[in-house]
């Protein structure tokens, strides 16, 4: 067993980790480790790089792929696998789908935070008052294309949206999130931007690939250092000098605060850990926003796949009919499609836990989601398909392209049938938060 001592130790090399490591690295005399559990080197791999393979990543060796409960209720019961969770420098930001909103005014200071990132618009097709929201930082964001084949398709949803009264929005990130938009996506120039840009060429910070945390060293009530595996099993100990800064994501980070002795004693002992700091909090609190998909045949020629793919044998069906969000609906041979998602974005289910299913750091975490846990939830979903059904099926434009529901007909009759259909089909928006509050 060998020590070696850094200023800071970033226990993660995630979304978040490599944003704080390269702000601290921007100090010419700060020493900065970063220790990630899988590989270093994002950028050679293609399944990350490229954006048309996001969907590849799920389940791959870049995947934690977790084991998790998503509803427990007394008259329903669902634990799946994977729930995806990003293994790689650059964490979840290497595998995630690539949306780009900073979020309302309300939840967000809307300022510091966003000048690591720089918006672009290349055609110069929207305001250029959006590039104030984000510019000057090395991640970079655009708007998604606009494929011309699909403009049918667009104008028939914004005729439908605003027949309604609905607003149209293009900034949506100056702080009022209100309204039909075009996304802007963390893509830019065909490829992925990922939080591995904060830490590239940077001499002062060292990343330890392919090595696993084991601990966090505390004396003297004080984090100091971390224990960690290497791949080959051998065990290393890092000391920091100033700060050990735990970044290992929503599932990781509370399993590593409790093997370290900080949690619920009750908790901790169970497993046979001393408790060093009582906390009731940590892995308690779990947020996750739950989301409903849902299909609907449309008109041939405005399916998305028709025009995005080339023709050959791997695009035979429809292949952007993807199970990352459609699980629980099995892919339709050939047609034109639409998924709908309804997100529950304020869900006031917050119940949801991450404890230890062993005190072995290999071993994953007992996660429960715990989605639908309050059925004032189950309605607002419900009610949510109620207000997108009332948009495509009968707004103007819309309701000539929108055919039959797929693969069986939403039961819209019935509240009851409803909420079966949503609790059977609903799954993650894989934006879960919270477990880490000491
Ligand atoms: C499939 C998917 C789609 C998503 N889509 C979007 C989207 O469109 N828009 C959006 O804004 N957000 C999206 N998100 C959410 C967003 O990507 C995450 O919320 C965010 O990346 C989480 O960042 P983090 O810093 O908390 O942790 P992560 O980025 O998840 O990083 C955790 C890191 O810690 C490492 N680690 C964990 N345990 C250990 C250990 N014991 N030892 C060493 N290293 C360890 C992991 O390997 C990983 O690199 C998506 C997420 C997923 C999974």
């Amino acid at each position: 067993m060998s020590r070696k001592d850094f200023d800071f130790i970033i226990i993660g090399g995630s979304t978040a980790g490599n944003v704080v490591a390269g702000w601290l690295a921007q100090s010419p005399n700060a020493s900065v480790l970063i220790i990630e559990a899988r590989k270093g080197n994002p950028r050679g791999e293609t399944m990350i790089t490229t954006p048309a393979r996001a969907f590849e990543t799920r389940g791959s060796e870049y995947d934690w792929a977790y084991k998790t409960t998503f509803i427990d209720r007394p008259d329903y019961t669902r634990v799946e696998k994977p729930n995806t969770r990003g293994k790689i420098l650059g964490g979840s930001s290497c595998l995630n789908y690539y949306t780009w909103i900073p979020g309302s005014a309300a939840t967000l200071t809307i300022g510091r935070s966003l000048v690591s990132v720089t918006y672009h618009d290349d055609e110069g097709l929207y305001s250029k008052d959006l590039a104030k929201v984000c510019k000057g930082g090395p991640l970079h964001v655009a708007h998604a294309d606009l494929i011309p084949e699909m403009a049918p398709f667009r104008d028939a949803l914004t005729q439908a949206w605003t027949s309604k009264g609905e607003p149209v929005s293009e900034d949506i990130y100056s702080g009022e999130m209100h309204g039909l938009t075009h996304c802007i996506n963390s893509i830019y120039k065909g490829l992925r931007s990922s939080s591995y840009v904060f830490v590239e060429g940077k001499p002062n910070i060292t990343i330890l690939a392919d090595t696993h945390s084991k601990k966090i060293i505390i004396e003297d009530g004080v984090a100091s250092g971390v224990a960690v595996f290497e791949q080959n099993g051998e065990e290393l100990i890092f000391c920091a000098k100033k700060e050990v800064i735990v970044s290992s994501g929503v599932f990781e980070s509370p399993k590593l605060l409790m093997l370290s002795g900080l949690g619920s004693e009750k908790e901790l002992v169970a497993h046979g850990i001393k408790t060093l700091v009582k906390s009731e909090h940590v892995g308690q609190n779990l947020l996750d926003h739950p989301i409903f998909p849902y299909v609907f045949q449309v008109l041939e020629g405005l399916g998305l796949e028709e025009h995005l793919l080339r023709a050959g044998p791997s695009n035979d069906g429809a292949p952007t009919f993807s199970d990352a969000f459609q699980w629980h609906i099995p892919t339709p041979p050939a047609g034109a499609w639409l998924t709908v998602i309804v997100d529950l974005l304020r869900p006031i289910s917050q119940n949801g836990t991450v404890k230890l299913n062993s005190a072995d750091p290999l071993v994953q975490p007992n996660i429960n989601i715990n989605f639908f846990s309050n059925d004032l939830d189950i309605i607002a979903m419900r009610q949510g398909v109620r207000f997108v059904d009332d948009i495509l099926r009968t707004g103007e434009g819309f309701k000539d392209i929108i055919g039959d529901d797929y693969p069986r007909p939403m039961p819209r009759n019935s509240d009851e049938a409803m909420n079966k259909m949503i609790l059977e089909r609903s799954q993650t928006g894989f934006h879960p938060c919270g477990t880490t509050r000491l």
